[in-house]
């Protein structure tokens, strides 16, 4: 995902409690060494190991981890730096690189508007999204001025000339920017964060629980022969859901009515000498494919709907778009089981990662639902109150967060004008739409401005202002460049050149990316500063 707005600034919380009294729960094992199972131990242990609670990873030596999920949003910032750990220490060790945001190829013929950047946001961004809010109004009541979102935004401008978004310090505008990093080393790395951070590691495989009287998780045995019991139990082990699905029969609620794509075929290929800071998003005949760089390969990989593709027919296309049909290069093939479940606290087991739900990877979201789910779940123990009311708060709150992502990335295949295929002449047909997108929908399509509706969250939720009208207007939803009229005064008040030349004289302050990715520098700006969002 690009921005999804849980709270309006880039400064994370601390994790810590500020309460005095002892934690309610004293031994917490986590279920899986995913990417989950470290993000989660490290955001426990930063708040509660001080506090005496005892945070044990299982992790089965047998089942790998998903090893895909390369792309973030810019709240992963916020999780390294809650935790104090710099740039300069694990992005080399990832072989991560900056992120300004996702282009989108491909989705819409519209003339003009077959891509567009969905950007991070800037605090440069404030001087132009007035601007850009207003002519895309303008436009979508019939104005014919420029409205493509690409003209309006810093990031999109670093993007295209491969810089990143870390200026010199003589030019003090942040930029909200994302990562790609490699998703194992990115494991390999929390997994050591966390043991300094005085996390307890078992390698081992859990083959069952034991439930007590109430129905909660009293204990989990192992294949090694050892019962392990604790008083929360999370369950990291990916898509198995091992304990909030298999052990306590969580209700799971599928997506696939409305997002179609349950597979995924990923290859590598090699990175050029100029490395890319954006994801690129190409939609394909049944589905779209991912184009990720790190500093040591691209990773590519094609997520499609096997309603409408067999996973042969998915590799042989992203063979034959990344030019490898005749490369010894091997595939890998992956099923996603999209939607969430109802309850991701449920009793003494707390869902996080891939078992508490996907909304497939197009904005990249899922490492932002560990980070939230964890440091939400923190809050809520810092309060003791670990009542049913408790749970049914957390849990709404967790599902707002995934109904309001979801909303959005329907919104990309909705407004698809693709007729090349069945996939996305039904994408475009589908009407399983919340009532919430409904409404954004239709003021959209009858003039009415959405910009206050999604500022207070009644709709659009999750996404900030311009996210949902650079979406919009990005897919070119607007009327028929036949039917523009030429704009009043006031529609055209705005000039472009001189957008075009703040953001061309501003750009030459960020570096060129790979130089940068070969210096990185401590983190200087001041997290007092906030991103304003429209
Ligand atoms: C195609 C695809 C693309 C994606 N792209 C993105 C992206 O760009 N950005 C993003 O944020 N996310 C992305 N994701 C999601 C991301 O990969 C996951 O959210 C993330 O890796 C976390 O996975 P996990 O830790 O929940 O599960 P996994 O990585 O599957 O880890 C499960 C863990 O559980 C352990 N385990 C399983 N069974 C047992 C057992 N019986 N006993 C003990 N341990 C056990 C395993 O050993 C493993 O350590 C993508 C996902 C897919 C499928």
């Amino acid at each position: 995902m690009t921005a999804t707005l849980f709270n309006y600034s880039y400064t994370p919380a601390t994790g810590k409690s500020t309460h005095a009294t002892p934690p309610p729960v004293r031994r917490i094992v986590i279920v899986g060494g995913g990417t989950a199972g470290w993000m989660t131990a490290l955001i426990f242990a930063r708040a509660l190991i001080e506090r005496g609670v005892e945070i044990t990873v299982l992790e089965s030596p047998t089942v790998p981890i998903i090893g895909v999920g390369e792309g973030s949003t810019p709240w992963l910032r916020g999780f390294f730096d809650s935790l104090g750990i710099e740039e300069a220490e694990w992005m080399p060790a990832c072989q991560a690189t900056y992120k300004c945001g996702i282009t989108f190829k491909d989705w819409s013929t519209r003339p003009g508007f077959e891509h567009y950047f969905h950007p991070f946001a800037s605090m440069l961004d404030n001087l132009t999204m007035t601007q850009f809010v207003h002519n895309v109004e303008a436009r979508v009541k019939g104005a014919n001025v420029s409205a493509h979102p690409d003209r309006f935004f810093i990031a999109t401008r670093l993007a295209a000339e491969r810089r990143a978004p870390k200026a010199a310090s003589s030019f003090p505008f942040d930029i909200w920017h994302g990562y790609h990093f490699d998703a194992t080393l990115l494991g390999q790395f929390l997994h050591r964060k966390a043991l300094e951070r005085g996390v307890r590691y078992e390698s081992c495989h859990v083959t069952h629980a034991t439930l007590d009287a109430q129905g909660a998780i009293a204990s989990v045995s192992t294949r090694e022969g050892a019962t392990i019991s604790a008083d929360l139990f999370v369950d990291c082990t990916g898509f198995a859901g091992l304990l909030i699905d298999k052990a306590l029969h969580t209700p799971f609620v599928s997506f696939a009515d409305n997002l179609f794509n349950d597979a995924a075929v990923a290859l590598p290929t090699p990175i050029e000498e100029s490395i890319p800071s954006e994801t690129v998003s190409t939609a394909l005949k049944a589905g779209w494919v991912w184009k990720i760089p790190l500093t040591s390969r691209y990773g590519n990989g094609y997520v499609f709907s096997t309603r409408f593709c067999s996973p042969d027919e998915a590799e042989t296309e992203l063979r034959g778009h990344l030019g490898l049909l005749d490369a010894d290069v091997e595939a890998r093939h992956l099923k996603m089981k999209i939607g969430r479940v109802t309850q991701h606290w449920n009793k003494n087991c707390l869902a996080i990662g891939l078992s508490q739900g996907f909304i497939e990877p197009l904005e990249a979201t899922a490492l932002l639902f560990i980070q939230q789910t964890a440091a939400s779940f923190v809050e809520f123990l810092g309060k003791a109150d670990l009542s049913e009311a408790a749970h049914e708060r957390f849990n709404r709150e967790v599902n707002a967060h995934f109904e309001g992502t979801r909303d959005y990335i329907v919104t990309h295949y909705k407004t698809n004008t693709r007729k090349d295929t069945e996939y996305w002449r039904a994408n475009a047909a589908n009407l399983a739409l919340s009532d919430d997108l409904k409404t954004l929908y239709s003021l959209w399509m009858t003039g009415q401005s959405i910009a206050a509706g999604v500022k207070q969250q009644a709709i659009g939720k999750g996404y900030p202002v311009f996210s949902w009208y650079a979406i919009m207007a990005g897919m070119g939803i607007f009327p028929d460049p036949k039917d523009l009229r030429a704009p009043t005064a006031q529609e055209a008040r705005y000039n472009l050149e001189e957008i075009d030349d703040l953001i061309v004289r501003s750009a030459v302050n960020y570096p060129d990316h790979r130089s940068a990715l070969e210096r990185i520098a401590p983190r200087r700006v001041d997290p007092s500063l906030q991103i304003y969002f429209w």
